[in-house]
């Protein structure tokens, strides 16, 4: 296991030159501490996990020190937001400092956020709150373990330094890591800005250090595109089988490797709503929880658009085509095993539409607490447990009766049955309020809270003993706290 200062650098994308990043160093935050910091993410660097406690991490995560080896840039991009193309956007307050390859030979971005202003900045002060940073670690590492592609996060850094958001809070920075930062956005930008020789730069960078297998096929950047269409097939597919809510998906938000990529006023559904809205800005709901899959595919477009010059368009449209069938085999998939199935059957789409529509009349269902009760006990026992939180009593026992034959007819015993459902569906949920509370307790000085709440989300399926309060239904104010987009 490494030291940090062990680390090794190898500066691929800061090599691209100065049309894609500008070089840029960290302004430190005052009074660096470590509020929490993610054991599993620094195993990705090969760090001793002891490092965490030395004083030279807070320091080198909060920008008072950098490695030598270390070239922070500053990356430019654009994107759509909103459905309307901004030319100009790029890390604003967030600076790629380096790659670090590992003892696996991956490489791994380090990227600080909220490291003061970059030419990027426009009008914002190049900082992020300690809210919104707690926020993106525990989503980050979250996502993670349940197995949904994401960014991951190594630590949060407090300070006492002022920011100003809709009332007086402190800076923090977060260190985020990914294989990439290479957004749909950063296409868009050298394809919008008519530079189409950096766009083909980009895109064999991205092809070579991303897509290996994709050189060797006839059309390497047709493949790689129906790849990227492939991979955020499968990820949307996720979100929507766990209730996953990101509230932002401007193009500019979205990863080449299609993986979770910027957290905001995300939300994991509590009661199931598929037209909940979790950004409070977004008043068309755009971003709601079901626009989520056709905005997956808008977004793909948008990506196929810059890549026009790359690629035919014949190529680029069979891929986007592909978006639909391809989630929606995820989806069923993913849903299937969350109901205990092991095969697929003709009805089983049929079924999951009758149960979604029966959670979306109201009542007391909680989406995430449905499954793991359903696999607590047998099916015919599970689904009298379940059965109070429904409205309408009669069409859910129907459901339950075709849901105890579909079952009946898997065969197989009751324990194999609980430990695959309690294999996917977990007990422990990051919800806005428990979230809340740990960031109430940071506010105060008091960190104990954050890494509990982390500790207890880095194993979603295992039960804890000792920590049944993470596993409660929301309380009914919990279900409608307004999450703050300012960030
Ligand atoms: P986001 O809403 O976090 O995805 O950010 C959208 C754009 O605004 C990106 O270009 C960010 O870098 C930039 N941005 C967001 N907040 C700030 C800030 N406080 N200071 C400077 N730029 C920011
Ligand atoms: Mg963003």
């Amino acid at each position: 296991m490494k030291r940090l200062t062990d680390l090794q650098f190898d500066n691929r994308f800061a090599r691209l030159g100065d049309a894609f990043s500008t070089h840029v160093l960290p302004e430190p935050i005052d009074a660096p501490r470590l509020v929490v910091a993610s054991p599993a993410a620094m195993a990705l660097l090969d760090l001793d996990p002891a490092e965490a406690d030395s004083e030279v991490f807070a320091q080198l995560f909060s920008g008072h020190k950098l490695w030598s080896e270390a070239e922070p840039r500053a990356m430019v991009y654009s994107g759509h937001q909103f459905g309307s193309y901004n030319p100009r956007l790029g890390d604003g307050r967030g600076l790629l400092l380096g790659e670090v390859l590992n003892d696996a030979d991956e490489h791994w971005d380090l990227h600080l956020k909220g490291a003061g202003q970059t030419p990027y900045s426009r009008m914002g002060d190049g900082r992020a709150v300690l809210r919104s940073s707690i926020r993106e670690f525990l989503a980050s590492e979250y996502l993670h373990a349940l197995g949904i592609p994401s960014t991951r996060a190594l630590c949060v850094t407090g300070s006492s330094t002022p920011v100003w958001r809709e009332k007086q809070e402190s800076a923090a920075m977060v260190l985020r890591l990914a294989p990439s930062h290479v957004r749909f956005g950063h296409f868009e930008y050298f394809y919008y800005t008519q530079q189409h020789e950096q766009l083909q730069v980009l895109a064999e960078h991205v092809l070579s250090s991303h897509f290996p297998a994709c050189q060797e096929q006839a059309e390497p950047y047709a493949a790689m595109f129906r790849e990227i269409v492939e991979r955020n097939a499968e990820l949307i597919a996720k979100w929507q089988a766990y209730g996953f809510c990101h509230g932002v998906m401007n193009s500019d938000n979205m990863s080449i490797l299609g993986i979770t990529f910027d957290y905001g006023p995300y939300a994991f559904l509590d009661d199931f709503d598929a037209n909940h809205i979790c950004n409070h800005s977004d008043d068309s709901g755009r971003y709601s929880f079901s626009n989520q899959v056709p905005i997956g595919q808008w977004n793909l477009a948008a990506l196929g658009q810059a890549l026009v010059p790359l690629v035919s368009i014949e190529s680029l449209r069979e891929s986007i085509n592909l978006f639909l069938p391809l989630y929606q085999a995820h989806y069923l998939d993913l849903m299937r095993k969350r109901l205990g199935f092991t095969r697929a059957e003709e009805q089983d789409g049929e079924l999951i539409e009758r149960l979604l529509q029966l959670m979306q009349q109201g009542g007391a269902v909680d989406y995430s607490l449905f499954f793991r009760r359903l696999g607590d006990l047998p099916a015919a026992e599970a689904v009298q447990v379940v059965r109070d939180d429904f409205v309408d009593l009669i069409a859910f026992d129907a459901w339950a009766e075709s849901y105890c034959a579909r079952v009946a007819s898997e065969g197989g015993s009751q324990q194999a049955r609980r430990a695959r459902m309690h294999a996917v569906n977990p007990l422990y949920v990051l919800r806005n309020y428990l979230a809340q509370h740990a960031i109430e307790a940071a506010e105060r000085g008091d960190y104990a809270p954050v890494r509990e709440l982390h500790a207890v989300l880095s194993r979603p399926f295992d039960e804890q003993p000792g920590m049944e309060r993470y596993a409660e239904r929301p309380p009914e104010w919990g279900k409608h706290l307004e999450i703050s987009c300012s960030s």
